[in-house]
């Protein structure tokens, strides 16, 4: 087989959205599995609707999901003008395409009057009888749009999802293929560009399924090969109805922000559309890679939903070393913490099992960087008299002042700590212990916390909650700054 060259072809549009960036995934697995190229295309001759702002998310997007291209320079279709008017020039001197000089009111008369008589609507044919020299005069005066002599047949491709798939030309018609000679639309400048770039795959969206007889005609009249197709299903909401405005036009960008990994999001994407052997969920991007091609994919609706996305990234947070996850971490914390990088990955370690984003991580960790406001009555432990909470707090200072180290381990404290509960009621002990530690109503347990911020700290934290409940031992709700 000839080596696959693949495109992911993106019009700057809008945001990188999840539609796209499966695209742009599912062409990149092709090419790694298959040991072929992968290339980034950006089609922006819709210079009304093309903004950079939409580039760079879009490029952002693919970086961050390490789908990396392998042409050296991005191809952009704004700056192939002149590739795009030879071939325009060519078909129109061949006679395979010609300019139309019909009126926005004439198009709109003979539509109307194909739809009284139930034929689908097309357009009629009146330019294409015009003589060359009858069009060359006419073409300084009057405003002209480029159509394409579309050739009468069935065309018929094997599109590598959904098999073979046959459209009778007649129903499509003469299409426009130029707003003027300087101006390719997208049908034309896709299929001068798949050729130019040697693409031998075009693998995209469901919605481009009626585009591909035109570009099929298109190329054999151009001359140019035609690659084979694969088209992706459409994406569906949860309700598997029309995906939501939100997601159909949010871009992938956000939940980056949101501290989603790529790892998970590629995941996610990935199952937009196929699944590997045995039905698997969790993979890898080495397995997507290994494990991809085209007899996997299903030609029904992808369904997309955000708690498999949640679920996902929390299998990913387990599974990715900790090295790379404090990488990610960084634009999510304040720079202070990243000062303290020991004390950092330890608290990451033991919050790591907590949190569904990286994003969440400043607010489960921020009691070890500073110990909040709380009330002293969150120290008190059902229906424990305060001083008996006094008294336990007490004796789990005593213990903790008897380490012998600075740095305590919480299996050296484990048995001896416990054997206290015990004694006390485990909640009695364990329950403000915990909180005199965290601050929280929730955090991990006091174990992991003395572990974490060590001997010193550990007592600091403990003193100022046995000083909250001396201070209020009328109300017992009190708080310390
Ligand atoms: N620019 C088109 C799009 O973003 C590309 C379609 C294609 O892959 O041919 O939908």
């Amino acid at each position: 087989m000839e080596k696959v060259r693949v495109r992911f072809a993106p019009s700057p549009t809008g945001p990188f959205s999840i539609g796209n960036a499966r695209t742009a995934l599912y062409n990149w697995l092709f090419a790694r599995h298959e040991g072929g190229e992968f290339f980034l295309r950006i089609e922006d001759t819709d210079k009304e609707r093309s903004k950079k702002e939409y580039e760079e998310d879009i490029l952002e997007g693919l970086m961050w999901l390490g789908l990396a291209w392998d042409n050296a320079e991005v191809m952009r279709q704004s700056e192939r003008g002149k590739v795009y008017e030879a071939a325009l020039t060519k078909l129109l001197d061949e006679g395979r395409a010609y300019y139309c000089f019909c009126t926005p009111d004439e198009l709109e008369a003979d539509r109307q009057a194909q739809m009284s008589q139930g034929i689908p609507p097309k357009y009629g044919g009146k330019c294409r009888h015009l003589s060359k020299e009858e069009a060359a005069k006419k073409l300084g005066t009057t405003s002209a749009v480029i159509r394409f002599a579309m050739p009468l047949r069935e065309v018929e491709f094997e599109d590598m999802i959904r098999g073979k798939v046959r459209t009778n030309t007649d129903l499509i018609g003469d299409i426009v293929i130029a707003k003027n000679i300087r101006e390719p639309l997208y049908n034309f400048s896709v299929v001068v560009d798949d050729a130019a770039m040697q693409i031998t795959h075009v693998i995209r969206g469901e919605d481009h399924l009626s585009n591909t007889p035109k570009q099929i005609t298109l190329a054999e009249a151009l001359g140019l090969p035609v690659p084979q197709y694969a088209h992706l299903p459409l994406i569906l909401g949860p309700d598997k109805k029309k995906l939501s405005k939100r997601n159909l036009e949010g871009s992938l960008n956000d939940y980056r922000r949101q501290g989603y990994l790529p790892e998970a999001a590629l995941n996610f994407l990935v199952l937009l559309g196929w699944h590997p052997a045995k039905d698997r969920e969790v993979l890898t991007r080495d397995e997507m890679i290994a494990e991809f091609t085209l007899k996997r994919a299903q030609k029904g609706g992808a369904v997309f939903n955000e708690e498999k996305l949640a679920w996902l990234n929390l299998q990913h947070l387990k599974a990715v070393p900790v090295e790379i996850l404090l990488e990610r971490l960084a634009p999510f914390i304040p720079l202070e913490w990243q000062k303290h990088p020991l004390f950092l990955r330890k608290v990451f370690e033991i919050e790591r099992g907590r949190m569904k984003t990286l994003g969440e991580f400043t607010t489960l960790a921020d009691s070890f960087f500073a110990l909040p406001e709380y009330p002293a009555s969150l120290l008190l432990w059902k229906e424990t008299p305060k001083e008996e909470v006094i008294k336990n707090l007490e004796d789990a200072e005593g213990l903790i002042v008897a380490a012998p180290e600075k740095k305590i381990t919480a299996r050296e404290l484990e048995f001896d700590l416990f054997e206290m509960a015990n004694r006390t009621g485990r909640g009695a002990l364990l329950w403000p212990l915990r909180v005199a530690l965290s601050g929280r109503e929730a955090s991990p347990g006091p174990l992991e916390l003395i572990e974490v911020l060590g001997k010193e700290e550990s007592l600091r934290r403990i003193r100022r909650a046995l000083a909250l409940l001396g201070e209020n031992s009328e109300s017992g709700a009190g708080s310390l700054a």
